[in-house]
């Protein structure tokens, strides 16, 4: 991805947050997947959302200034990530982006708020449901942020209150005098860790930490054409953040079964099927599975071993565009036979006379070798 961030949302290198935030805003709504067509759409939203990603949070931006790319990469970008928040539609992932922004800034709170923690799920699915997708049902366990005390840690009817120590800042300075002069020293507060602010009375159902760890059940779309090594990421279910911080996202780890009869290679179905020599020589039809049902399959007289034959778009939808597919592409094994019955061999060898006018070779060996031309 290149380009400069600020160019990509059309704002100065000096624009405010909010601007940045309003720009963003604008853009997304008009490059949305669900809501632009153009095939170019996906690209420009991924690029404009990267740029918000980077330039909404501060700390970001600052090394992307200094920086440039290079400050911020390795954020979000690599890997086969498919972000499900595409797919769970429009006002959902509006919610995700801005849900989290509304108490930044607005009260005087010392320290930051923090993200959560990213989550990790591990989850295996079947043949099928890689290919076709579905909604899938998951158990987790993350923080929530505490309803006891609304995350501040303070039992209720109580509040935290600035340190008395530090007066709020986190630090505290003392001034050490030596024969040089004398040098001001900075540490954190040993009253408030560096909190800024001391909890007297602790919340009784978070011990104080603003955070709960609870189990929760929760329902994913899985869009079709995924494979062993995408990355799902649900936005939000992550751990909450502490001081009102946004909480962290899920990332859904996929692992796909093996299929006793099918092999995927990208967006192509590979599977065998084996015939007689005389389904080969004669042609004939029959009921193949594909991953879409049994298929009636004409294989035509004089098949040769090892042909593939190719079933268009019976392969799997690609990621992100499931309309297109990819093939089922069938190889036709032939079965000689390792016996044979006295009158089959009694009739094989009439035709291995009749085969034998144009062929060197005589018997049944001959003839087998003339029409599979060993
Ligand atoms: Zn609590
Ligand atoms: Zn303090």
């Amino acid at each position: 991805m290149a380009g400069d961030y600020y160019e990509i949302l059309g704002v100065p290198r000096t624009a405010t947050e909010r601007e940045i935030k309003e720009a963003y805003r604008r853009l997304a709504k008009k490059y949305h997947p669900d809501v632009n067509k153009d095939p170019g759409a996906e690209e420009k939203f991924k690029e404009i959302s990267r740029a918000y990603e980077v330039l909404s949070d501060p700390e970001k931006r600052a090394r992307y200034d200094r920086f440039g790319e290079a400050g911020v990469s390795g954020v979000g970008s690599g890997g086969v990530d498919f972000d499900v928040s595409d797919f769970v539609g429009f006002a959902d992932i509006f919610e995700t982006f801005f849900g989290g922004f509304g108490g930044v800034g607005s009260t005087s709170r010392r320290r930051g708020p923090t993200r959560g923690d990213d989550l990790r799920y591990d989850l295996t699915l079947e043949f099928q449901e890689a290919v076709f997708g579905g909604e899938k049902e998951i158990k987790i366990s993350h923080l929530e942020t505490c309803k006891a005390c609304d995350g501040t840690g303070a039992k209720r009817g109580s509040k935290p209150r600035t340190c008395p120590t530090c007066g709020g800042s986190g630090q505290v300075r003392r001034a050490t005098r030596t024969p040089f002069g004398s040098f001001a020293q900075i540490s954190t507060c040993p009253t408030c860790g560096g909190e800024g602010i001391v909890i007297e009375a602790k919340c009784e159902v978070c011990g104080g930490t603003g955070r709960k760890q609870v189990t929760k059940r929760l329902k994913i779309t899985i869009p079709a054409g995924v494979d062993s090594g995408t990355r799902l990421r649900v936005s939000g279910e992550g751990d909450a953040g502490t001081r009102g911080g946004p909480p962290g996202d899920l990332y859904v780890y996929l692992n796909v079964k093996p299929h006793p009869h099918f092999r995927r290679e990208g967006i192509n179905i590979l599977s065998e099927i084996t015939i007689s020599y005389l389904q080969a020589i004669l042609g004939c039809r029959l009921k193949v599975p594909t991953i879409d049902g049994d298929y009636e399959l004409h294989i035509p007289p004089g098949t040769q071993p090892n042909t593939v034959i190719t079933l268009e778009g019976k392969g799997v939808p690609k990621l992100g565009n499931p309309v297109s597919r990819g093939d089922h592409l069938l190889t036709i094994r032939v079965e000689i036979p390792t016996k044979i019955t006295h009158e089959e061999r009694e009739l094989l060898e009439k035709l291995a006379k009749i085969k034998g006018e144009h062929n060197s070779k005589k018997g049944f060996e001959g003839f087998l070798e003339s029409i599979f031309h060993r």
